[in-house]
Formats: structure tokens, C-alpha cells, sequence
């Protein structure tokens, strides 16, 4: 199981002639702790190559046991990205593609399904929604389980529905009940802007204000990112008057992946009621909604859950309040199935979160869900986490090694990372920020064909997806950062170290 504050469950075995890195296996028994950076290091040294080299990407991408899962995706080609300059890119070989964060890619299956209700719809028309492998009537709930999976809950404590700021509203018309004396939303500032509106929005719409009943949380001065303790000591403080902790998982701009047990036993500790919103967590790191006594929650799944854009959205409700938290907007897809059809108007309400959904499921994006989910089920979330530390780590190592340094050179760009080095507090993105102007970056890495993403004011986020993102295209990634600096910076940097 994951804990925040001790990541280094990272076994390590030594066979020989070279370790394999994501292998579980122990029966050699020799295991160590070691951090991303001391395995490199190790690496390397017994391949008799710098850690630098592409020679190291190489080898932890032929000892990847996750490695043939990128055969599973569409990897776009470097040409076939409109701001690629064709003279700068080798033919069409892959682009880079560290996107997932924003975007994740294509499962090849997801055409061939959709193919397959696209064409039940063409020749059996209505009789679709009660015929073949999956009858419309009921498609979302083939695919609960594998969902469920994913974030650590039962399968009854997960709907797929809407999109995420829709769940969002649907699960704080029930949870955001305020009072005179507990009426505030306590969010980290910053946080997603549609979260912000949807917290905000609540607040008036219970006839509060939100400069009364908004609490924000903000880094220590000269910070980027937030202390456990402090959350905690907020919490503590505060919690009184706070109805509801809602937090997102993972920070979309940081990248911190924040201590989920730890905050919903401490609001729960104080009588709030504790939400997260797992956009950015589910399917980049394991969760644990249920064990961690999380009250709700909701995330999108086009992004680490590769679902395509606009795709269905999740909600989780905590068991404990299935016989007690009722949705305040019903619709006839709440209704028990059973019952559901006879058209009585006698609302005969799914318990817990299932009692949530309003309209019947559009089967084409349970299709495009389906196909992804199928591929995380290859798997696990353990596994996918174990190279995700070492990938991450990768990434990390040959950026504080080549850039990292504020050293004498003034002709030398450096870079800061702004996630946490703590990989118990990241999930896989990287959020840079530049000595130099990041726009200028990010569109010599455009040309480049590397897909990331810049967030206003000054980061670029850079997310390698152990899914299928190899060791590889984060060596790629690197060089192609070195060229890009050098041009932003009118200066060469000289060779990768
Ligand atoms: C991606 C993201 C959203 C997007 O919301 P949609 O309703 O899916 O458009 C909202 N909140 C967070 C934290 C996100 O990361």
C-alpha cells in the first residue's frame, strides 16, 4: 500500500550481470531501499555508462515489464503535430509525448468498440439498448469494476456519470450543507479554476458569501507547494467553522500529491466532511478512497485514464454514508434498474452514489472508458507506481544534473523543479520553471516535437506516464530541452552530463 512519508518501498534486487528495475521478484533475497537517483547511479556504474547516456534509457526500457503496454496506445508522430518544424525531427519517428497529464493517448480498442455500438446502432437501432456485449440500458455498470479498481473503492461507492465539474456541484448539493456556525469550503488557493467557481458558486447559492465562507490555504512565503503540517494545523484551528475540506489529490500546477489519509482523518477529526478531487491522481498514483475513509470524491478520466476529451466523469461516495446522504437532484437513471422501467413515478432510489446519476449513459464514451480501463486492468496501480517513481526520478536526476545548478556561468540556463522531490509527494508530472522565459521554451520544444503543456504564469508541466512513456522519451525529453535552452538563451549548453 502507498504512504505518504515513506515512498521507499522501492525493492530493489541485485542479480546479475544488471539489475532489472521494475521486476518485483526477490528470490535472490537481496533487497535494498534505494532512491530513484542511487539506482541510476548503480545502473550505470555495472553497464559501464554514464547516467547521462542513452545507453542507460536503453537498458531500463529493455527490463521494463510494463514496456509493451505503449504498444497498446496511438503514439503520435512527431510530423503529424502541427508546431513541428519538419527540419528539426527525424523523419516520423514517435513524437514525445509527456501530455498524458493534460491529454492522455489513444488505446487502440477504443475505434474497435466504438466501431462495434456504432454499428449494433446502424443495424438494430433501439434494440441496442438491450442486445449484445454491451446493452445500453447498462453499459456504465460493465465498467464500475474496473473503475472502482482504480481508485480504491467498492464497486457501489463508484458512479460514472456527467463530467467532473458536474459531479463536483451534484456531490456538494449533498455535502455542503452549511450552518451559521460551520459554513466555510476550505480549498487550497489555486486551486483548478473550475473547482474555484464550482466552491464558489455553492457558497452563494446557500446564501452565503464566499469572502466569508471561502478559506483558502496558501504555500509558506517563498514556498511553491504545501506542508502537511500546516494543512493539518489549519485543519485544526480552523475546522470548527469548516463544513467541507475539499482538496484536489494531486495539484495540477505543482504537481504535490497531498497526504489523503491524513487530511480526511483530521477534518474528520473536527466534524467536516472531507472531499478530493482526484483528476489529477487516478490512474497516476494508487488510491485508496475507501480504506482512507475519503467522503467523496470525483475526478475527470480523460486525463492519466485516457478516456478522450469530454470524457466520463467519476463520483465516489463513502459507504458509511449510504443510507444517509441522498442526492438533491433525482432523475429516472437513480432509480433501481430493477423497477426502473415500469414507469411509475415511484422514485425507488439506488442507495449511496448510484442514486446520483440522472440521464441514461452515452454508450460511445463508455466505450472509449472501457478500452482504457481493459489496459490498466492488464496491470496494476503498484506496478504502474513503481516505475512511475523510477521514470519520474529519471526525469528529475538528468534535470538537477544538467541544469539544476545556479552555478557561475552565467551562459548556463537552469532550471527549478517546483514538485516535490519527495516522490511520497508527487505523483509522476514535473512542474518546471525557467531562468530564461518558459514561452520561449515551450515553442522551441514544439518544434522539437515534444508535447507538454505551459500553465500560466511560468511552469511548464512535464508528465511521464508509466503507462507508455519509456525511459527513452525522457532522455529524448532532455536533449531536446538542452537545444531548446541553448536557443532561448542565445548560448550553447554544452554536452548532456
Ligand atoms: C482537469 C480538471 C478539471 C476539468 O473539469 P471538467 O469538468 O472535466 O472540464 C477540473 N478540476 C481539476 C482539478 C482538473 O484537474
Amino acid at each position: 500500500m502507498f504512504q505518504v512519508g515513506c515512498w521507499g518501498v522501492l525493492f530493489w534486487h541485485l542479480p546479475h550481470p544488471v539489475s532489472s528495475p521494475s521486476s518485483a521478484s526477490m528470490e535472490d533475497g537481496t533487497v535494498s531501499h534505494a532512491s530513484p537517483a542511487e539506482i541510476l547511479e548503480r545502473i550505470s556504474a555495472q553497464l559501464g555508462c554514464s547516467p547521462a547516456s542513452a545507453e542507460l534509457a536503453v537498458h531500463l526500457d529493455g527490463t521494463d515489464e510494463l514496456g509493451h503496454l505503449r504498444g497498446l496506445f496511438h503514439m503520435p508522430k512527431t510530423t503529424d503535430l502541427s508546431p513541428t518544424d519538419p527540419g528539426l525531427v527525424h523523419g516520423t519517428e514517435d513524437c514525445v509525448y509527456l501530455a498524458g497529464n493534460s491529454l492522455g493517448l489513444q488505446p487502440k480498442k477504443t475505434k474497435e468498440y466504438l466501431d462495434v455500438e456504432l454499428d449494433k446502432w446502424a443495424k438494430t437501432g433501439v434494440h441496442g439498448h438491450t442486445e449484445g456485449s454491451r446493452p445500453w440500458v447498462c453499459a456504465e455498470n460493465t465498467i464500475e469494476e474496473m473503475m472502482a479498481h482504480l481508485v480504491g473503492a467498492m464497486v457501489e461507492e463508484v458512479a460514472l456519470m456527467n463530467g467532473l465539474t458536474v459531479n463536483l456541484h451534484l456531490l456538494l448539493l449533498s455535502f455542503y450543507k452549511p450552518t451559521a456556525r460551520r459554513h466555510k469550503i476550505l480549498i487550497e488557493d489555486k486551486a483548478f479554476p473550475s473547482d474555484y467557481y464550482a466552491v464558489q458558486s455553492q457558497i452563494r447559492l446557500r446564501g452565503y458569501e464566499p469572502q466569508h465562507s471561502l478559506l483558502l490555504i496558501r504555500p509558506r512565503e517563498g514556498e511553491d507547494t504545501l506542508r502537511t503540517e500546516d494543512i493539518l494545523t489549519t485543519i485544526e484551528k480552523e475546522g470548527d467553522s469548516i463544513a467541507v475540506i475539499l482538496f484536489s489529490a494531486v495539484q495540477y500546477y505543482t504537481g504535490q500529491l497531498f497526504d489523503m489519509a491524513a487530511i480526511a482523518t483530521a477534518g474528520q477529526e473536527k466534524g467536516c466532511l472531507v472531499g478530493f478531487d482526484c483528476a489529477h491522481a487516478v490512474g497516476n498514483v494508487p488510491l485508496r478512497l475507501h480504506d482512507w475513509g475519503v467522503d467523496f470524491a470525483c475526478w475527470c478520466s480523460y486525463k492519466y485514464v485516457n478516456s478522450g476529451a469530454g470524457g466520463l466523469a467519476g463520483a465516489f461516495i463513502h459507504e458509511k454514508h449510504s443510507g444517509s446522504v441522498r442526492p438533491a437532484l433525482w432523475g429516472w437513471w437513480g432509480h433501481d434498474l430493477k423497477s426502473r422501467f415500469l414507469m411509475d413515478n415511484e422514485m425507488q432510489l439506488i442507495p449511496g452514489v448510484g442514486g446520483y446519476r440522472l440521464s441514461n449513459q452515452p454508450i460511445l464514451l463508455v466505450c472509449s472508458l472501457q478500452a482504457s480501463l481493459e489496459i490498466f486492468s492488464q496491470t496494476s496501480m503498484q506496478a504502474l507506481r513503481k516505475k512511475s517513481v523510477l521514470l519520474t526520478g529519471y526525469l528529475e536526476y538528468l534535470l538537477k544534473r544538467n541544469f539544476g545548478h545556479e552555478d557561475a556561468d552565467p551562459h548556463k540556463a537552469h532550471v527549478r523543479i517546483m514538485t516535490p522531490s519527495d516522490p511520497a509527494q508527487r505523483g509522476c508530472q514535473l512542474s518546471l520553471c525557467f531562468s530564461v522565459p518558459v514561452t520561449n521554451i515551450f515553442r522551441e520544444l514544439e518544434r522539437r516535437a515534444v508535447a507538454c503543456d505551459m500553465r500560466e504564469p511560468d511552469v511548464l508541466r512535464v508528465a511521464p506516464v508509466p503507462l507508455y512513456n519509456s525511459f527513452r522519451d525522457v532522455h529524448r525529453f532532455v536533449c531536446i530541452l538542452r537545444e531548446a535552452l541553448a536557443v532561448s538563451h542565445g548560448h550553447p549548453q554544452g554536452a548532456l552530463l
